[in-house]
């Protein structure tokens, strides 16, 4: 409890949070707070008064009026696996933690119309588990899903691999409810999908990680469960190549595509060597690999053929071999049973971890139109290289988001590698290529200092003007996703 608020004011506080969640629910001592203070890269550590755990919309709104009136910052967290600093507290600013996990409920799951209603601290893959008993999915996948809470995903707005399908979580919510910062509660969680009735106020909170408010439960679509999938793993003549290679699986598939992930050998070499019980997909290695999965629901595509192979996944591999015999696919590894679709997406989810184990390095989450891709990986993976750096770049190639991470390249000390250079000449491209400097991880606190250099200013303004009208007193989320006005 080092914050610097009077310990008169804090221990008022903390009495009465416990009045509210009971004093199991209230963590003040620094052995049970420490894991909710630093953040999953661990680069971003804050003290906090205390970790409060509601279980109820009811529970938060007190919480929020107590901490106003105390002038007290409050800092909701999910799961704690965002990757920009926005769930822990800032240094200098008397904050209470606010974590979700308790409210958890399922509170309903409506199968004719295609709707769940979950709290805001429900795990992304316990929500995937539920509308499977119903024969739905929910389509949002990553691989954080094991902790990441779906109020983490709509305040972060999370995208994933099959944003090429089903679009990123705002296009997933119908409707939210949260508490504001002055503990009103909005309710909008009718689910339907017409409702033209003024502002959208979800699409304001969804993308504003915690700073206009606490999401406390939402409403999602579900979709029907493919009964056929086809997942493969290619090697390509080149990123243009595999441009044209998605646009065309997509027209002679009516838009299948649930995946198209960019998997490049240095990045792959890298998941091998941290993982070496992972087996290479493909015998010679790929230097412009894609990790793609097909899915339909329609019935007729799972029939099982007289050899016993999968329709819909002999139709992919028709698809492939013109490909194959147009030069764009080079070699192809279709997975033939579960077994084989799961080693290839344990391949793809374990790849930060991966990256994280190679060493040091710096990470982009970047978006980029289609078209202009392959001039940004080509121009920036040589300018990078020339100055001792190993880019080991995934991304959700699909819907134009890469993860771009600068490692050290073998013979270089990550210390003396010109990083700011590198940033900077990554920077300038992708704003002269129309991209975005981040996609899918928000901003946080890691990326306010690029927030402030690329996002329009006129932007920026009616952000602050937003914020300054539903938290006056600026204690929701302080110091996270906009850049401080001069
Ligand atoms: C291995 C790994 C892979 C990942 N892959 C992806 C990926 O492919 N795509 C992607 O988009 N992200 C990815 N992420 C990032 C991360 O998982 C997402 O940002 C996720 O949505 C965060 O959810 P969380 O519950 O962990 O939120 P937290 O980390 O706890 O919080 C994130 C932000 O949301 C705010 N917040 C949390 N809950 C609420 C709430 N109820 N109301 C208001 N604000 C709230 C916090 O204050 C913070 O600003 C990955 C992370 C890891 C570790």
């Amino acid at each position: 409890m080092s914050n610097p608020t009077d310990s008169a004011t804090s221990d008022l506080l903390i009495f009465r949070l416990r009045d509210i969640v009971g004093a199991e629910n209230v963590l003040t001592q620094a052995s049970d707070t420490a894991t909710y203070t630093t953040d999953w890269t661990q680069q971003h550590t804050g003290d906090t008064i205390a970790v409060v755990r509601p279980a109820s919309t009811n529970d938060v709104s007190a919480i929020v009026k107590l901490c106003a009136a105390a002038g007290v910052a409050v800092v909701p967290q999910g799961g704690r696996t965002g990757l920009c600093g926005g769930g822990v507290p800032i240094a200098g600013q008397p904050s209470v933690i606010l974590s979700l996990t308790r409210m958890n409920a399922i509170r309903s799951l409506d199968p004719e119309g295609r709707t769940v209603v979950a709290e805001a601290g429900v795990v992304l893959e316990t929500l995937h588990e539920r509308a499977l008993e119903h024969g739905l999915i929910f389509p949002l996948m990553f691989g954080a899903k094991g902790s990441c809470t779906i109020g983490g995903n709509l305040s972060t707005n999370a995208g994933g691999s099959n944003v090429v399908r089903y679009g990123n979580t705002r296009e997933l919510c119908l409707g939210i409810e949260a508490v504001l910062p002055d503990g009103s509660v909005i309710n909008a969680l009718t689910g339907l999908r017409k409702d033209n009735t003024g502002y959208d106020l979800k699409d304001l909170l969804i993308g504003a990680e915690g700073t206009l408010g606490i999401i406390t439960a939402a409403v999602f679509k579900l979709f029907p469960e493919p009964g056929a999938r086809a997942t493969a793993f290619l090697s390509v003549a080149s990123m243009e190549a595999a441009i044209r290679i998605l646009n065309t699986i997509q027209d002679r598939t009516g838009s299948a595509v649930e995946a198209f992930e960019y998997m490049p050998k240095q990045t792959v070499d890298a998941i091998l060597a941290a993982f070496p019980d992972m087996r290479p997909p493909l015998q010679e290695p790929a230097e412009t690999g894609i990790l793609l999965e097909v899915a339909s629901s329609r019935p007729a595509d799972a029939q099982v053929m007289e050899d016993g192979s999968i329709r819909f996944q002999n139709d992919l591999m028709d698809i492939l071999a013109d490909l194959i015999e147009e030069g764009h696919v080079l070699d192809a590894m279709l997975a033939r049973s579960e077994q084989q679709r799961r080693d290839l997406w344990r391949m793809r989810e374990s790849t930060l971890e991966a990256i994280t184990r190679f060493g040091p390095s710096y990470h982009l989450d970047i978006s980029l139109p289609l078209a202009k891709i392959a001039a940004f990986v080509e121009e920036i993976d040589t300018a990078t290289r020339e100055m001792g750096f190993l880019p080991l770049t995934v991304g959700h190639l699909g819907d134009g988001n890469l993860h771009y991470a600068l490692a050290a390249a073998e013979g270089s000390v990550w210390e003396e590698l010109p990083l700011e250079k590198a940033s900077t000449i990554a920077y300038a491209a992708l704003s002269r290529l129309n991209g975005s400097f981040s996609a899918e991880h928000g901003i946080g606190q890691s990326k306010l200092k690029v927030m402030k250099k690329l996002k329009e200013p006129a932007q920026v303004s009616v952000m602050h003007a937003i914020k300054k009208a539903l938290d006056p007193q600026n204690i929701m989320n302080p110091g996270k996703l906009l850049p401080p006005e001069i």
